[in-house]
């Protein structure tokens, strides 16, 4: 039976890059590929289309999809909303009805964009991390929150910091079985020196690891892993830990990379259903120019056939052919260096075509 892929542009340059990555998809599809693509409005558009970020209808195709590709959402034309209106509450919405509670964030540094980072090429260049964070629970959720007036007066702020022994050991299981693909290295990033509940989270971490003979699994405390990460990044192949620190440490990897425009993601539910999203958002200030990169979009169809859709060879030949492209010199102005040939959206899109 074909897989359902539910194709979600959403605001600004995510219009021009979704059109991109579904031409690779189409691609692939008049090749044998057995997917059916439908595309629905999210965020602004969805605000436009239908008066909420998250339409019903939307709602009802992603439920039905196997898999999900979205763009970007979000636009200075809709900052003035009510908060429930805002593009971004499409988002959210997409994550907690799905259920997406595994992140996956791989910082990747092609050798050929080394000169992109702000850190020495030798220390990032041929760089592959995959960061595994926890995306629906931990301090973000946690309840009791808010803030309230002590018994001396004074205001006070406060959150909830609780992880349940099932939800520490599903993240710890989709990054080993990411790991048992990968270099089958795993170190798992917490702060066990000072919160139970990192204590318990390295706890059913080990446990699970049990059953993981074959990956070499370590544990870090959360700031020794913040300098590792800018000190020698190499040494880490997967690193699985919880959503405030995850959200922090992925957003310090991707940028050791120094190219936004590159870096796919995925969140995944515990079925491997998963939605795909490039990790920029709708850049407002390049929308509608021509000129935004859309090889984060293709990269993350690569991820959806190797996470959701089990076509490993066709997700390598994706990643393969972008690398290609960029041996040949082919630049957006992001990522554009020394000696490179700047071109657009549509060429870059074209060019991995190409290469296919
Ligand atoms: P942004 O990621 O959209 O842009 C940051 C900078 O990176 C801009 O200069 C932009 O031109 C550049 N950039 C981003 N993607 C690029 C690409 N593919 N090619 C070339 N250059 C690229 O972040 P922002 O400017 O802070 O936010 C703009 C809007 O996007 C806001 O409304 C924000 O809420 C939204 N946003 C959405 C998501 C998402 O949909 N997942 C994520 C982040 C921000």
């Amino acid at each position: 039976m074909s897989k359902k892929i539910a194709v979600l542009p959403g605001d600004g340059i995510g219009v021009e890059i979704i059109a991109e990555a579904v031409k690779v998809l189409e691609h692939l599809k008049s090749e044998g590929l057995d997917v059916e693509l439908s595309e629905a409005p999210v965020g602004g558009a969805g605000y436009d289309a239908a008066g909420k970020p998250l339409p019903d209808e939307t709602l009802a195709l992603v439920k039905q999809a196997d898999a999900i590709l979205l763009g970007a959402v979000g636009g200075p034309q809709y900052e003035n909303l009510p908060r429930e209106l805002r593009p971004e509450r499409g988002l959210l919405g997409l994550r907690s009805e799905l259920g997406l509670f595994a992140n996956l964030r791989p910082a990747i540094l092609y050798p050929q964009l080394a000169e992109a980072s702000s850190l020495k090429a030798d220390v990032v260049s041929g760089l592959d991390i995959m960061i595994v964070r926890e995306l629906t629970g931990g301090i973000y959720f946690g309840e009791p929150r808010g803030i309230r007036t002590n018994a001396n007066g004074e205001r006070e702020g406060f959150n909830t910091l609780v992880y349940s022994e099932p939800e520490i050991d599903r993240i710890a299981r989709v990054a080993f079985d990411i790991a048992m693909k990968r270099g089958k290295q795993l170190c798992s990033v917490d702060k066990a020196n000072v919160l139970e509940v990192s204590e318990l989270w390295r706890e059913v971490v080990k446990n699970v690891g049990a059953e993981y003979g074959e990956v070499e699994l370590s544990h870090m405390y959360v700031d020794n892993a913040a300098m590792q990460l800018v000190k020698w990044p190499k040494q880490f192949d997967v690193m699985v830990t919880k959503n405030m620190f995850g959200d922090i440490l992925s957003d310090a990897a991707a940028m050791l990379t120094g190219s936004i425009g590159m870096l796919p993601s995925a969140s995944l539910d515990a079925n491997s259903k998963g939605m795909y999203e490039p990790i920029h958002g709708s850049a407002p200030d390049i929308a509608g120019k021509g000129v935004a990169n859309p090889l984060a979009t293709i990269l993350s169809v690569a991820m959806m056939l190797r996470y959701s859709l089990d076509e490993t060879v066709l997700a390598d030949r994706i990643d393969a052919a972008v690398g290609r492209v960029l041996d040949k010199g082919l630049r957006t102005p992001d990522i554009m260096t020394a000696g490179g040939r700047q071109i657009g959206t549509v060429e870059m899109g074209e060019a991995v075509l190409a290469e296919l």
